[in-house]
């Protein structure tokens, strides 16, 4: 199989896909010369083939990123990688229409999310960028005679496995704050959303990053992400995804060589809206926290809580606002809510609605398939809920909420935290000593008040409880890709 392939999107984009995988600053086959389907999740239909990476290849990527990080990359300033980082984010940029349309075409998202997704990728790119010579130790006085210093060195290769509901962007997290603090990464994208990686890989050329520095690997969990995980010359691995992976990623790790471990894992995060919330505003967040991107997101707002005083209303004016979200083709300009990213997530999705279903939730709105060609899922709204349903402890990864009534500001909180997951959640009031009282209360790595999934780039996000371990963007990742060193220095040969 060649090396590149003509693709001609729905929106006119026309463009060279890179097929291979990127070792050493070059697109070359697998050794053992695998290949594997990357499906369109709007038709279903074969888009392309790609190469896929083994055990084997796991190792030679490996072995390009050590030579880098001991040669070429140790001399390069802090500020250059600032500004390759920086180059690499005007690159993006300039690329914004295609990559964006790449999103579209093999993961399902509207394009003008994905052109949202870019617009953050690059802006993390260069946020980290700008880090790249602001990372500093310090100098720690302890007695006369001695001088003692701390430096935040690089762990050194990086492996980086992330999934598929936001390829570019956790790809763009994940190489940021590794690259801006002098590590070599090996990053495996997910099997189901390989393409737009590859093209980011051209850019990194374009760019000028010394061959080895960043090496992208297509290829499946098992195989490829197991090897990375397990790998003895691997000194960090981090991973976003489900919770059931992120164990056996720090299994992996524990039993090879100790890597360094983050994880970013799943979530069941609750969604509160107290009486006196500016209802049609609460509406928007709420929907717009499980709806967007599918509800493929660890921080989808999936248990919604509302407090009895405006429950009914709230219920029936969120079917209305439910209503004007246009499922479909995600290259129409319309378009909010693409399909689901595989067969194997819609049957998952499926069979949670079914079960809720027996279980007695009452399907508020939605509950089937849309359409009848591609993974598409009506938006859906379960009430009559109560906290032992399946539905309401396990993370679903679709369009499916949960809703439910509640009394007081501690019983939303008692609700809220009825969870063994603590990525994100929410409030909603105009009071603020409720929203402090909750905020605070809460036992969540992000809560956001009167709005819902708005990340910035600055702002670290990351889990409490069995949603990961480490926090991402923000100064906050620079810790989870540095080593602190100390150096004590006997300045007058005294013993004691
Ligand atoms: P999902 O089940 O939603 O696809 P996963 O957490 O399994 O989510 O996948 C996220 C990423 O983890 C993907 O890149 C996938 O290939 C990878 N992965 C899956 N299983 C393993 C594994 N055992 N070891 C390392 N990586 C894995």
């Amino acid at each position: 199989m060649t090396l590149s392939i003509n693709l001609k999107l729905p929106n006119g984009v026309e463009y060279d896909q890179p097929l291979g995988l990127f070792i050493n600053g070059e697109f070359v086959k697998g050794v053992e010369g695998k290949t594997f389907d990357v499906i369109n999740p709007s038709t279903e239909k074969v888009i392309c083939s790609v190469h896929e990476a083994t055990e084997k290849d796991v190792d030679i990527a490996v072995r390009a990123a050590r030579t880098a990080f001991e040669g070429e990359w140790h001399k390069i300033t802090p500020a250059e990688r600032g500004r390759l980082l920086c180059k690499l984010a005007d690159l993006f940029e300039e690329n914004l229409l295609k990559m964006a349309s790449i999103e579209a075409l093999d993961n399902g998202k509207s394009v003008s999310m994905a052109k949202g997704d870019v617009s953050a990728a690059a802006a993390c790119l260069r946020y980290y960028g700008g880090w790249a010579d602001k990372i500093h130790g310090k100098v720690i006085d302890t007695e006369h005679g001695k001088f003692n210093y701390t430096k935040q060195e690089p762990i050194g290769v990086c492996g980086q496995i992330i999934p598929w509901n936001f390829p570019i962007l956790m790809w763009a997290w994940k190489i940021a704050p590794a690259v801006a603090t002098g590590n070599v990464v090996v990053i495996k994208t997910s099997e189901l959303t390989p393409l737009s990686a590859l093209v980011a890989a051209e850019l990194i050329v374009k760019a000028g990053f010394p061959p080895g520095v960043i090496n992208i690997l297509s290829g499946f969990g098992k195989t490829a992400g197991a090897a990375i995980s397990s790998h003895m010359d691997v000194d960090k691995v981090a991973f976003t995804g489900s919770t059931v992976t992120g164990r056996t990623i720090m299994k992996a790790a524990a039993n090879s060589n100790l890597k360094k471990v983050t994880l970013e894992l799943g979530g069941k995060s609750p969604n509160i809206v107290f009486d006196d919330a500016d209802i049609d505003e609460a509406i928007s967040w709420v929907n717009f926290g499980i709806f967007y991107n599918h509800g493929q997101c660890c921080c989808a707002g999936s248990r919604i809580y509302v407090q009895e005083g405006i429950y009914d209303t709230f219920v029936e004016k969120f079917k209305k606002r439910i209503k004007e979200n246009v499922v479909g083709d995600p290259f129409e300009n319309e378009t909010f809510q693409g399909p689901q990213i595989s067969q194997l997530q819609f049957d998952k999705i499926m069979e949670y609605i079914e079960h809720g279903k027996t279980q007695g939730a009452k399907v508020e709105i939605g509950g089937k398939r849309h359409g009848d060609v591609g993974y598409f899922i009506e938006p859906t709204i379960f009430s009559n809920v109560d906290d032992s349903m399946k539905i309401m402890q396990e993370e679903i990864f679709g369009p499916v909420a949960s809703i439910a009534k509640f009394k007081t500001v501690g019983d939303a909180i008692a609700l809220g935290n009825k969870t063994t997951f603590g990525l994100a959640s929410a409030v909603h009031t105009k009071n603020l000593e409720t929203a402090l009282t909750v905020a605070n209360s809460l036992k969540a790595g992000t809560v956001w008040v009167n709005t819902y999934n708005t990340l910035h780039t600055a702002l670290p996000f990351g889990g409490f409880k069995e949603s990961g371990i480490g926090r991402e963007l923000g100064k906050a990742a620079l810790a989870n890709y540095t080593q602190l060193k100390t150096v004590s220095m006997n300045m007058n040969g005294a013993m004691f």
